[in-house]
């Protein structure tokens, strides 16, 4: 501003000097001329000036006008820039100023704060989209040059409107006052019970900046982590002390009693044969998670991949009392590895035998439909308490009535199922009513044949 008045100075002071020359000049070569004549030749030399000057400065003002609106479409762009990223965000963003308002927030936070998004996508989408007007006001912003606030149509927040919860207003307050980062978790409270991780930064000379990392499915991984490797050790304990006690007391004299000698043996081999199992489904199920187990996808009759399983299992039917019944047409093919489709078909109705009851009955159904074949293995057994549902195809989850029962069984099966069904590009599902007998449910690509000659 000070270099700007010292020009119009300089440049006056120029004009005058310029005038006086011109004035002593025309005075000096011209000593006669009228007075008219005199103005008449200034007129026109002022005006030779006047033109020249303005063109110069009106060239200099373009060049500066050009460069002003430059940087405002660079920092228009950079506002629709950090607002997409924003708003496209998983994170939760909220920034809060010295006195303790909520600056800005993307949709994510709004989602997670239930705080009303304003049309548009969000306040953050909005104000990134204002025109440069609005950017040039807030040229006083820390976060310069881009800028975003609440837009002027929304109410204003304080943090502790959006968040009752004490730990997150005292974390940011903690940050604003001592200008380091903080984190801390949070549980919200919520019908889904989220857990997050909430980092929180100094952000310029007032602001806070909190970024909310969801870690409800890393918490609950580590869970099933946990119960699986506890369930693990169980599993294996139980044969292993069992095997134990059978071979010590076979070494302490009863392998020379014939009677007792096979009774031991037996039980022996029954345990040996149990974590044998177990081992290999470990090992089965690793494999097909690690995606180890290529898939050689070939059009199968579904019938007779269940007539083949029916095979399998026709003995304990018959100890059982049980009836069974197949309800799929001849005509229905799927896409599939045949040797791993009677895998799925065989744990489903294993355990369809094994939770039923006395002269129950075992139902195999299938249809087609949009390019997929439903199939339904339903039971009248002893069916899955609601609270289970969501954990029977978890690895190692066995029920609580299973395992008193004594059922043979690794707790594997249905998370092989789940994992064989999801390679095979299908969906597993469960239906079950306590007492009365349960309904399992996958979904398998239709054969390609077979889509050739539907389609
Ligand atoms: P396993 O049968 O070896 O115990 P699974 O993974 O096949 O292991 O099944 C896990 C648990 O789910 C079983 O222990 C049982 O509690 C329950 N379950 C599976 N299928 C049925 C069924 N048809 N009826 C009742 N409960 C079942």
């Amino acid at each position: 501003m000070k270099d700007l008045a010292k020009r119009v100075w300089l440049v006056t002071l120029a004009a005058l000097l310029i005038f006086i020359v011109y004035e002593t000049i025309k005075t000096i070569l011209f000593p006669n001329l009228s007075v008219i004549s005199s103005h008449v030749i200034t007129v026109i030399v002022v005006a030779v000036m006047t033109f020249f000057v303005s063109r110069y400065a009106l060239g200099r003002y373009s060049l500066a006008h050009d460069e002003i609106q430059r940087q405002i479409s660079i920092t228009e762009d950079s506002n629709r820039l950090l607002a997409g990223v924003l708003a496209t965000m998983r994170e939760a963003v909220i920034i809060v100023d010295s006195r303790m308002r909520v600056a800005l927030f993307n949709d994510a936070a709004a989602r997670v704060f239930r705080m009303p998004l304003v049309e548009g996508g969000g306040p953050v989408a909005q104000s990134g989209g204002k025109d440069s007007s609005d950017s040039r006001k807030r040229s006083d912003n820390p976060v310069a040059p881009v800028s975003f606030s609440l837009p002027e149509s929304n109410r204003e927040y304080r943090l502790t409107d959006v968040t009752r919860d004490p730990a997150i207003n005292a974390a940011f307050s903690r940050v604003l006052a001592n200008k380091n980062p903080a984190e801390l978790k949070v549980e919200m409270a919520d019908r889904n019970q989220r857990s997050f991780q909430l980092h929180i930064a100094p952000l310029g000379k007032d602001l806070a900046v909190g970024v909310l990392f969801d870690i409800t499915q890393l918490e609950k991984l580590e869970r099933v982590r946990r119960e699986f490797f506890a369930n693990l050790s169980h599993e294996l304990r139980t044969p292993l002390t069992a095997m134990l006690a059978c071979s010590e007391t076979l070494i302490s004299g009863a392998a020379d009693d014939p009677a007792n000698r096979m009774r031991f043996l037996e039980t022996l081999h029954k345990h040996a044969k149990r974590m044998s199992e177990l081992i290999s489904d470990i090992s089965d199920l690793s494999a097909i998670e690690s995606g180890q187990v290529e898939l050689s996808l070939k059009p199968v009759r579904l019938r007779a991949a269940v007539a083949e399983v029916l095979v399998l299992v026709e003995s304990r039917l018959t100890d059982s009392g049980l009836s069974f019944s197949v309800s799929i047409p001849d005509s229905i093919v799927v896409q599939a590895d045949r040797t791993r489709l009677e895998q799925i078909l065989y744990n489903l109705i294993e355990n369809a035998v094994k939770f039923n009851r006395h002269g129950g009955s075992v139902k195999v159904s299938a249809e087609e439909s949009d390019g997929q074949v439903c199939v339904i293995v339903e039971d009248t057994g002893v069916g899955i308490p609601a609270s289970d549902l969501p954990r029977v195809f978890e690895r190692l989850y066995r029920g609580d009535k299973s395992r008193s029962r004594k059922t043979a069984g690794t707790g594997l099966g249905l998370a092989i199922v789940k994992h064989l069904v999801h390679a095979h590009g299908g969906e597993l599902s469960v239906s079950s009513e306590l007492g009365h007998g349960s309904r399992f449910r996958f979904s398998i690509p239709v054969g390609a044949q077979a889509a050739e000659q539907t389609g």
